[in-house]
Parts: structure tokens; C-alpha cells; sequence
């Protein structure tokens, strides 16, 4: 009974000593700054900054693989935490937020055919471009709510994707999902934007849609610092907006596709009355 104690207990010691010898050699070492980073980044696992989410992200940066600034959500204070825990110096990105550039709506835009398929604009767009006419305009169909990690989109009533400027982070999910180039990215600050992405001339947006941009050039005669002509579609120049002559540009803009908003909330745009179209 003894020598089985004895034999049985030492089996044990050896059994302990075993293992503590093999956690020792294959310990992992967890560097602390992964820690670190883990706390500072956003934790939306949203893959905004490029890889598949915030702990392969925290890898990169301490391989030196990844800048420190893709993490938009977090914006400029994680752009700090992430460069003080790295012992580096990081200069932060301007805050960017996503604008949807269509006015196109149910009343303005014109169909090209009933859609019935599923609900998802990258299916609609793979049956003969899409159900719209206009080739550019949104199909409000909402792949890009679905993709956003910040709830930060909706489908109004008319069917347009909408942004709401408060949750935005400026990701750019959205755009990389929408099959139409129909959302893009602006400096958060931007208050005024062109919703329209049609580089199309006057004649063919005019079958398309009665909210569509002309190429009319009207509103760089009104505020030739604010706009410029990309083709035939007039865009923003972000930075150089000139609030003294904005508000005529936006006055004379025919089809009323220029568009200023409200510091916060949801980015409406109301649309004039009309029982032309018959758009998606
Ligand atoms: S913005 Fe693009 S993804 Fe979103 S509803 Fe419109 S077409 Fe679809
Ligand atoms: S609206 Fe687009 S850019 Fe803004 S948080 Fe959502 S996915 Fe990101």
C-alpha cells in the first residue's frame, strides 16, 4: 500500500514537472502593445481599414504592414493612442462622410423595366444594368444598409438611400458595395454637394430622370470657385466653397440637384412634386 502511494505520487511529480516544462517551451509571448492596440481600436470588426478585423488589424500595425490611420471609425483620437502606443508620429486624415449622389427618386427617375427579383441592388444591377434608366441613379434596393456596420443608412420613402450624418464614421463600406458609384465619400465639413453621378448630357438625363445634373455649367457662372465641370456632370470643389455665392448657384441649378445640408441628422432631400416618372 505504501510503495503505491510512494510510485503513484512520484508519477505525478513527473507528470507536473513535464508539463511545466512544455508550457515553458512553447509559451506564447503576448507583446503587450497588441493589447494595447486592441483597446484603442474601435472594435466594430467592420474590415473598413482593410483586413478582416480589429485584432488582424492590431498585427499589421506592430508588423509595420499597416498604416495608423485606417481605422476610420475611431477616428483621430484612436489615430493618436494607436501612434503613442507605437512610439511613432501620425498626422490625422480630414473626418470624411459618405453622400449619397442621387436625387433620382421614385417620382423623378424613370424605369426601365419592373423589378421583382431580390432585394439587393447587386442583383438588380446584373439584370440588364438595372431596373432604372438612368444608369448611374440609385436603385434603393439597400445593398449598402445592409453593409453598414454603423447603421448608419436607410431607404426613404421614395427610394433613395439615405445617410444619417450623426452615425457615419466615414468608413466607406458603402461605397465599396454600391454597384452604381452611387455613394462617395466627402469631407465631413462639406455642407453643400452635387447629388447627381450621372455624366450623361442634358439630352439623355432628360429621358432619364427630371432630377439629374444638366451639364448646364450654370452654377460655375454663379460660384466658379465652389463648382467644376467633371465631363458633363458639375461636382463640388471641396475646400474651395465660396458661401458668398453659393446660395445663387444652388438658386439657379434647374433640375435642383445641388443640395446644402444640416450640420446633423439624416441627410433628406425633399423633392419637388411630379408625376412624370415611374422609376424604381
Ligand atoms: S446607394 Fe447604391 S447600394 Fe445603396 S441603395 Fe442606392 S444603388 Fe443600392
Ligand atoms: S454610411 Fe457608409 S461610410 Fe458611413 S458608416 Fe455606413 S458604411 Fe461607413
Amino acid at each position: 500500500m505504501f510503495a503505491a502511494i510512494i510510485s503513484l505520487g512520484s508519477l505525478g511529480c513527473i507528470a507536473a514537472l513535464l508539463l511545466a516544462m512544455a508550457a515553458r517551451r512553447f509559451a506564447v509571448t503576448v507583446d503587450p502593445r497588441q493589447v494595447a492596440l486592441l483597446e484603442v481600436l474601435a472594435g466594430a470588426n467592420c474590415g473598413a481599414c482593410g483586413y478582416p478585423g480589429c485584432d488582424a488589424y492590431a498585427r499589421a500595425l506592430l508588423a509595420g504592414n499597416a498604416k495608423p490611420d485606417l481605422c476610420r471609425p475611431g477616428g483621430a483620437e484612436t489615430l493618436a493612442r494607436i501612434a503613442a502606443i507605437l512610439g511613432i508620429e501620425a498626422t490625422p486624415r480630414q473626418p470624411q462622410i459618405a453622400v449619397v449622389r442621387c436625387r433620382g427618386n421614385r417620382q423623378m427617375a424613370r424605369a426601365k423595366y419592373d423589378y421583382q427579383g431580390l432585394q439587393d441592388c447587386r442583383a438588380a444591377q446584373k439584370l440588364a444594368f438595372g431596373p432604372k434608366l438612368c444608369p448611374s441613379g440609385c436603385l434603393g434596393l439597400g445593398s449598402c444598409v445592409q453593409h453598414c456596420p454603423f447603421g448608419a443608412l436607410s431607404i426613404n420613402s421614395v427610394g433613395l438611400a439615405v445617410v444619417n450624418r450623426d452615425r457615419c464614421t466615414g468608413c466607406g463600406l458603402c461605397v465599396s458595395i454600391c454597384p452604381r458609384q452611387v455613394l462617395t465619400l466627402a469631407p465631413a465639413v462639406a455642407q453643400t454637394h452635387v447629388l447627381c453621378n450621372s455624366h450623361d448630357t442634358a439630352a439623355k438625363v432628360k429621358k432619364y430622370c427630371d432630377a439629374g445634373c444638366l451639364g448646364c455649367r450654370l452654377c460655375v457662372k454663379a460660384a466658379p470657385d465652389s463648382f467644376i465641370m467633371d465631363d458633363a456632370l458639375a461636382v463640388v470643389r471641396y475646400g474651395h466653397e465660396d458661401p458668398a455665392t453659393m446660395a445663387s448657384a444652388i438658386d439657379r441649378c434647374p433640375h435642383h440637384c445641388i443640395e446644402t445640408f444640416a450640420a446633423g441628422g439624416e441627410t433628406v432631400a425633399p423633392a419637388p412634386a411630379t408625376t412624370k416618372g415611374t422609376g424604381s
